[in-house]
């Protein structure tokens, strides 16, 4: 086991649950926030322990810039050093056309998908950046095919999020590179988590899986091999990738 420590924010469910097994399996310790499904953040941190794996777990809403800095105060304290991060949380909204958004519901999105990504890539330049004395290290952004695709008639203010989290990744790339900090994102299609319930349709992923060419919606674990993948050693010569895992979509 290495000592290098990743914090996966949203790491307790879906697709970061999914990336926080993987990552531990290749022998990162974990640093795992969730917004408040606390027992599913335990129950996690429990399995994570029983395999041998270093994890924590840290409530914050990365929506908000106070819970921000306690989460990275808090892995401070805890492990001493942040190696990766993977800027997996993130929300949809309920489906619905652009002209009966409220300003309210597209606040929420920007603000989870767009500001809480900013501001933990923001915390982990400044403990990573070689120029500021970290060790440099790796970021993935979990951004959507929706980005590509625009999201029509279900929630355009959400692909829109995910297109602003594809131009981060390109530019904090460049930024950081030089401060030996690698920015990659991942483009995940149709995977079948609890995402798609929030957003008031639990079966889209079946109804939309025969417009995918491979035919199926895609597991959480296929997404977190791919996030392992570009945090790891392997993935040297990436940064300012934005990898599809869409099965062609
Ligand atoms: P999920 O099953 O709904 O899990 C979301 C996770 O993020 C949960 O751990 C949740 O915490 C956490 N979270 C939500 N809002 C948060 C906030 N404000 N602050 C901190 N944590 C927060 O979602 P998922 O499907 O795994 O999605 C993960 C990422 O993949 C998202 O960025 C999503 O946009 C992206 N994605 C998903 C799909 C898909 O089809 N599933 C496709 C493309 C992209 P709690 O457990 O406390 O609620």
């Amino acid at each position: 086991m290495s000592d290098k420590v990743l914090l996966i924010t949203g790491g307790t469910r879906g697709i970061g649950a999914a990336t926080a097994r993987a990552a531990a399996a290749a022998g990162w310790k974990l640093a795992l926030s969730y917004r408040r499904d606390e027992a599913s953040a335990e129950r996690m941190r429990r399995a994570l322990e029983a395999e041998g794996a270093e994890a924590a777990t840290f409530q914050a809403d990365v929506g908000r810039e106070i819970d921000v800095l306690r989460l990275f105060d808090e892995v401070d304290r805890r492990f001493g050093r942040l190696d990766g991060l993977v800027n997996n949380a993130g929300v949809t909204a309920p489906i619905s056309r652009l002209a009966d958004f409220d300003a309210e519901r597209v606040e929420r999105v920007l603000r989870v998908n767009v500001l809480g990504v900013i501001l933990c890539c923001r915390e982990a330049v400044r403990r990573m950046a070689r120029e500021r004395g970290g060790r440099g290290g790796a970021i993935v952004n979990v951004s959507s095919a929706a980005s590509r695709l625009g999201s029509a008639c279900e929630y355009i203010d959400y692909a829109a999020s995910k297109g602003a989290v594809d131009t981060l990744t390109v530019g904090l790339a460049r930024e950081a590179a030089a401060d030996g900090i690698r920015v990659n994102a991942v483009r995940p299609g149709l995977i079948n988590t609890d995402i798609h319930e929030s957003s008031g349709e639990a079966g889209r992923v079946v109804r939309l899986a025969p417009g995918v060419p491979l035919q199926r919606g895609g597991e959480p674990e296929e997404v977190a091999a791919a996030i392992v993948w570009l945090l790891s050693d392997a993935a040297s010569f990436c940064t300012g990738s934005l990898l599809d895992v869409s099965g062609g979509r």
